[in-house]
């Protein structure tokens, strides 16, 4: 495979539907992605199978416990090879971003944490975790969501997963800016015709006029996206005018 991933996770169902389905599915079935699941749970050693443990300190809420989970990681790093990239999803962790996204797929072996409960010893992050991410400043139950929201997005960017007809290049941010607005058939929709320089078949105006729009959604949606931008002399005429 082109890119593989491990996932240690209590919730291995939650990634059936997901690995099953679409782009990403797709490319699992074809061999360009490879997801391994290592389950804390297989890993136990009492007859009730525990998983979790009491926080020192007292207190609501309960941790990972800690020998399945570090024992599931370091399996982890057997299948997938000592040099992996060990990621723990926290929301305490840098915010993923497009840029981020786009440095995962150099790396082309990534072992996902995903914590349960109020979450996971701190010096099972210290000595076990390269890197820690979070997907926003909001607060979800599980790592799962999250891990798979990093291998959706770092899917779709590696060689052969989209076809053509859903290529990547013009989505929001890969050039730094948003996307301009996309209109299919009808040609008038509640009274709205579409730009009629989309009908003119004249692929260098439709391109400026693409250029232009998204260039006016970012300043108008996101500002801050410019920036950080180089623009080029095309895009700085653009936005003057
Ligand atoms: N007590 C932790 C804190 O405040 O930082 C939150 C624990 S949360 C209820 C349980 C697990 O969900 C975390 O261990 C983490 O793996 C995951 N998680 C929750 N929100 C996340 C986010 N925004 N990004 C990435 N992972 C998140």
């Amino acid at each position: 495979p082109t890119q593989r991933f491990g996932v240690v996770t209590l919730f291995p169902e939650m990634f059936e539907p997901f690995l099953n389905q679409g782009v990403f599915g797709r490319a699992v079935r074809n061999g360009i992605i490879q997801v391994d699941i290592f389950n804390p749970r297989d890993y136990t050693t009492d007859k009730h199978r525990t998983v979790d443990d009491r926080p020192y300190g007292g207190g609501p809420g309960m941790l990972m416990m800690v020998q399945p989970l570090t024992d599931a990681i370091s399996d982890a790093k057997i299948a997938l090879g000592e040099n992996s990239l060990v990621v723990y999803l926290t929301p305490q962790g840098k915010t993923l971003n497009q840029t981020a996204v786009q440095s995962f797929t150099q790396l082309p072996n990534i072992i996902l944490v995903a914590g349960r409960y109020e979450g996971i010893d701190e010096r099972v992050i210290n000595a076990l975790v390269d890197q820690e991410w979070s997907i926003g400043d909001y607060v979800l139950s599980g790592g799962e969501l999250p891990a798979m929201v990093l291998m959706d997005s770092v899917s779709r960017l590696l060689p052969d997963v989209l076809g053509h007809s859903q290529s990547a290049v013009e989505d929001s941010f890969t050039n730094g800016l948003l996307d301009c607005p996309h209109y299919t058939r009808p040609d008038v929709l509640n009274g709205e015709a579409v730009p009629s320089v989309l009908l003119s078949g004249n692929h260098e105006k439709i391109r400026q006029w693409r250029l232009t729009k998204a260039l006016e959604r970012t300043l108008e949606r996101r500002p801050d996206l410019l920036n950080y931008l180089a623009l080029t002399e095309e895009q700085q005429k653009i936005l003057s005018q």
